[in-house]
C-alpha cells in the first residue's frame, strides 16, 4: 500500500505517519518528493493492521493498493491458464467446451431428447435447471430432486456430463452427489456462504457473474471458492442490467477478455440469459468463441414456445444444429479445440 501524505506538511507529520505504519506491523518507506511524499508500507496485509483506517490522521490524503484484492485467482499469480478437466471433457487452455440443454428440466422425454440432440451436435456437457431461481414465486420454480434424478437418467444414457444450479446451502450436498458441475446462478453470486459451501464440495464450479456485479466483484467471489480449497472455478458471463431493454440483459464482451487477462481462470458465456432472445444466440455464441473464451452455456428446447421458463430465448434443435456449424472458422481463428465426444 501507498500513503500519500498531504502538500505541505512539516516533516514531524511525516514522521507520524511512518510511526503509525511500523505501529501496524509493515516495514515504512518514505518517499520524499519535491511535491508530494509518500510512505510505502512493505508487508502482508492479510496478517498485518488495517492501512486504510490511515485515511482518518490529518496528515493523510489518501491510501492507495498497489496489489489486486484478488490473489488465488489472478495471473500475476498463477500465469497459465487453468484446465479443468471434468471427468476427461476438459474446459480451458486449448479446449473449448459447449454446455447446453433445456432452461429447466420439465420432464424425462424433454430432457432425454434434448440431451440425444446436443449431444449430437458436438455438446459434451447437459444444463438443465432442478432448482430454478424465479423472479415471482407464481412461476414454475423447477422439479427439485426429481429433476436431478432426470439429469442422472440423462447423463447415464448419454455420456454427458451434468451442470445444474444450487440454489441454496442445504442443497449443496445432494446437488453435487448428481452433477458434474455445480452452477451458482447470478442471484446467488455473492451469497457468500453458499460459495463456501459449494467450493468444499470439491465440484467445479461454474459462476455466474452477479446482476450488477463489478469485475472486480465477480472475481473476489471466484477468490471465495479458490481460497476454500477449490480450484476449479468457471467464470460465467451471461449480461448484466444496463439502461437497454431490447435485450434482456447486455452480454458483457469486454468482462470476457478482461477476466482472461486478469485471471487465470476459464470464461464460459451465456448468451441465452445475456440476451433474453432466441433470434440472438447465433451472433452472440460467435462473438464469445472470437473473444477467447473458453465455452459456452446455451439453452436449448425442444419446443421453446411451450417451454416452462425462459421460452423466448431458448433455440431448437435445428437452430442449435446449425449456430455449433457456424463455429469451427472462429475456433480456428483463436487456436481452441472444440471437446466433442467421438460418435
Ligand atoms: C439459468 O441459467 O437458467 C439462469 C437462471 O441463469 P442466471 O443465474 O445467469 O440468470
Ligand atoms: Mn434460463
Amino acid at each position: 500500500m501507498i500513503i500519500v501524505i498531504k502538500p505541505n506538511t512539516p516533516p514531524e507529520g511525516i514522521e507520524k505517519v511512518v510511526a503509525e505504519v511500523a505501529r501496524l506491523g509493515y516495514e515504512p518507506r518514505p518517499i520524499y518528493g519535491t511535491e508530494q511524499t509518500v510512505v510505502a508500507a512493505i508487508g502482508d496485509e492479510t496478517t498485518h493492521g488495517d492501512l486504510e483506517r490511515l485515511t482518518v490522521l490529518p496528515q493523510v490524503q489518501e491510501v492507495l493498493r498497489v496489489q489486486k484484492r484478488y490473489k488465488l485467482v489472478s495471473r500475476q499469480f498463477k500465469p497459465d491458464d487453468t484446465i479443468i478437466d471434468i471427468d476427461g471433457v476438459k474446459i480451458g487452455g486449448p479446449h473449448f467446451a459447449v454446455m447446453a440443454g433445456p432452461c429447466s428440466v420439465e420432464s424425462e422425454e424433454q430432457l432425454l431428447t434434448t440431451a440425444r440432440a446436443v449431444k449430437a451436435a458436438g455438446a459434451t456437457i447437459l444444463r438443465g435447471g432442478a432448482y430454478k431461481p424465479r423472479t415471482s414465486p407464481y412461476e414454475f420454480q423447477g422439479l427439485g430432486k426429481e429433476g436431478l434424478r432426470l439429469l442422472q437418467l440423462a447423463r447415464k444414457e448419454t455420456g454427458l456430463k451434468i451442470v445444474t444450479e444450487v440454489l441454496s446451502e442445504r442443497d449443496v450436498e445432494h446437488v453435487a452427489e448428481s452433477s458434474d458441475i455445480l452452477q451458482i446462478g447470478a442471484r446467488n453470486a455473492q451469497n457468500f456462504q453458499l460459495l463456501i459451501e459449494a467450493a468444499r464440495s470439491g465440484k467445479p464450479i461454474l459462476l455466474k457473474r452477479g446482476l450488477s456485479q463489478r469485475l472486480e466483484e465477480w472475481f473476489l467471489s471466484a477468490e471465495y471458492v479458490l481460497s476454500n480449497g477449490n480450484p476449479n472455478v468457471m467464470l460465467c458471463e451471461r449480461g448484466i442490467r444496463t439502461f437497454e431493454t431490447f435485450t434482456r440483459n447486455t452480454l458483457d464482451l469486454s468482462a470476457v477478455a478482461v477476466a482472461k487477462m486478469e485471471t487465470h481462470l476459464p470464461v464460459v458465456v451465456d448468451p441465452s440469459q445475456g440476451s433474453g432472445k432466441a433470434s440472438l444466440v447465433s451472433a452472440l455464441c460467435r462473438g464469445a468463441v472470437a473473444m477467447d473464451s473458453d465455452g459456452l452455456i446455451i439453452e436449448v428446447h425442444p419446443n421453446p414456445a411451450e417451454a416452462m421458463s425462459d421460452g423466448q430465448q431458448q433455440v431448437d434443435f435445428t437452430s442449435f444444429a446449425q449456430l455449433m456449424g457456424t463455429l469451427p472458422p472462429f475456433l480456428n481463428l483463436t487456436g481452441k479445440k472444440l471437446e466433442t465426444f467421438k460418435a
